[in-house]
């Protein structure tokens, strides 16, 4: 028998109660008793979000959330910034071109974060730009961008900020309207705490006045179509409808513990990871880490890409990789969502174990003795 922990970034742990609620009978999604659901469900997102604004809800993964609010916003030929420090930055560029928008493709290194006067600096020298595109937290290198910062910057120009939250959003603060973000997109296999299939784009005012002047190809995620049913409390298509009895529960479950404390949580949680890896001589990857994701340089002489693989294998933990040129350099340890203390302490505790046996040099126990004390602080 093995009992499986996922420590990934995504998808996450789902909780028994959400779990249970997606089992519920079907509901049809044409029917009158979906429609309470279907708000309750609106304002729990508001909430999520930190907004009054709409919220629609797609079935997707994040990725479809991220090419409906590009599409939704933008026209062919239109100048987009995107701002690429790992994977998911780079998808806002790929995006963009597959649409035909003019994309200024801003690569910075990743494990670094973008700073504020340097996209303002990139507004100066591009005044035409229509969208500016940045990821919250970058799932790739554990990198946190100072969204706040950044909007502040961004909304004194015409341009839209678009802002991926796909892993981040209900794990670090991000409040949409005291913010002043234009977009912010999701998906449901994070901190929300569900399986894949959802995800979620949510607009200001600014930005739906920009919708209907869109020119880009779409159908099936027309973010124009979607808020027009959103505003009849329907949707367009059929929806993931178990998928929606389960964020019900979930989102009722978010608004019981409190977003701050979700946040604190998130943070704790990150700190004791970071503290056991630390004691064992791991080294924390990137300059801005996030409370989503811990990535972890490999240590000196240690198979990178063996780690997950023996975690998972033998002790049914799953952590993830590195990603692109970073496969093999860096492993990632996320307790996201789903997760409490004593996940945490086994992650230390498997990890520790693993490493030993593929020959890293450390005091043994001393990583869980710091995950411990942090937790206790
Ligand atoms: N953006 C970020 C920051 C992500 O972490 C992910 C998923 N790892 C995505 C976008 C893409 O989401 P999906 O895989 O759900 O399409």
């Amino acid at each position: 028998m093995q009992k499986r922990l996922l420590l990934t970034p995504g998808p996450t742990m789902v909780p028994p109660e959400v779990a249970s609620a997606e089992a519920q009978p079907i509901i049809h999604h044409r029917a009158p008793e979906f429609i309470p659901i279907l708000k309750r469900v609106q304002e729990g997102l508001q909430y999520l979000f930190q907004t009054s604004n709409p919220i629609a809800v797609l079935t997707s993964s994040g990725t479809g959330a991220m090419e409906s609010a590009l599409t939704g916003v933008c026209s062919p030929g239109d100048k987009v910034i995107t701002i690429e420090g790992g994977k998911f930055g780079q998808r806002w560029g790929l995006i963009a071109e597959a649409f035909g928008m003019n994309a200024v493709r801003e690569e910075i290194e990743w494990g670094t974060a973008i700073q504020p006067d340097q996209v303002k600096e990139l507004l100066s020298q591009n005044p035409d730009t229509k969208a500016v595109c940045i990821t919250h937290c970058e799932t790739s290198t554990g990198v946190l961008t100072d969204v706040k910062a950044i909007a502040e910057v961004v909304s004194k120009s015409d341009a839209l900020l678009l802002v991926d939250a796909v892993s981040s959003l209900g794990a670090e603060e991000l409040r949409m309207d005291d913010w002043n973000i234009d977009v912010v997109v999701t998906g449901s296999q994070k901190a929300i705490m569900l399986p894949p299939g959802l995800a979620f784009v949510a607009v200001n005012k600014r930005t739906q006045e920009r919708i209907s002047q869109s020119k880009s190809p779409s159908y099936y995620l027309s973010l124009k179509t979607h808020l027009k049913s959103l505003a009849k409390t329907s949707t367009p298509y059929t929806p993931a409808v178990s998928l929606i009895l389960a964020l019900d529960k979930a989102l009722e479950m978010i608004k019981k513990e409190g977003l701050e404390n979700i946040w604190k949580r998130h943070a704790r949680l990150s700190k004791a990871i970071q503290a056991g890896c630390g004691a064992i001589g791991l080294e924390i990857f990137s300059q801005q880490p996030s409370h989503v994701v811990t990535p972890l340089k490999v240590p000196e002489g240690i198979d990178g890409a063996a780690i997950p693989k023996m975690l998972r294998d033998e002790y049914g933990v799953t952590i993830a990789g590195g990603q692109a040129h970073l496969k093999g350099k860096i492993i990632r340890i996320a307790t996201l969502g789903y997760a409490a203390d004593f996940d945490a302490t086994t992650g230390i505790c498997a990890l520790e174990l693993a490493l030993k046996k593929l020959g890293l040099k450390f005091e043994e126990g001393a990583g869980i003795k710091a995950a411990l004390k942090a937790l206790s602080e």
